[in-house]
């Protein structure tokens, strides 16, 4: 999608800090990290959020989904702990209009959120 930063991201119109390469995928740290290890999953194909997910999406999901632990675990966070955070919509607080998890570890992490 043209206007959208994480399509430029991963059309590598924009960089970032990419820590991990996967084929469906592409990970990256967040310019503005909110714990110690901050770090955005998002599916290369773009839809805005959970509300526009469709059965063409079920495959990517469970991809992304099936990944985490492995993602957290070459971030050295899988046994310490992580959270997984998917913002949707103005009162979930998404800012970025493209699907993606927020994965965040290295610190204790309260409840609830703000
Ligand atoms: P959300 O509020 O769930 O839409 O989260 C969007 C996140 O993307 C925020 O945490 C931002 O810090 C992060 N972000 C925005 N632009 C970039 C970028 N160019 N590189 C890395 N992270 C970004
Ligand atoms: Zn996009």
């Amino acid at each position: 999608m043209s206007d959208c930063i994480f399509c430029k991201i991963v059309d590598k119109e924009i960089p970032s800090k990419q820590f991990m390469k996967m084929i469906k995928l592409w990970l990256f740290m967040n310019l503005n990290p909110q714990a110690p290890t901050h770090v955005l999953v998002i599916p290369k194909v773009h839809f805005e959020s959970f509300n526009e997910m469709t059965e063409e999406h079920a495959d990517v999901m469970g991809h992304m989904s099936l990944k985490l632990k492995e993602i957290a675990k070459t971030l050295g966070i899988d046994e310490s702990g992580y959270r997984v955070v998917c913002n949707c919509g103005e009162d979930g607080g998404q800012e970025v209009k493209h699907l993606h998890y927020h994965l965040l570890g290295g610190r204790n992490l309260k409840w609830p959120p703000g």
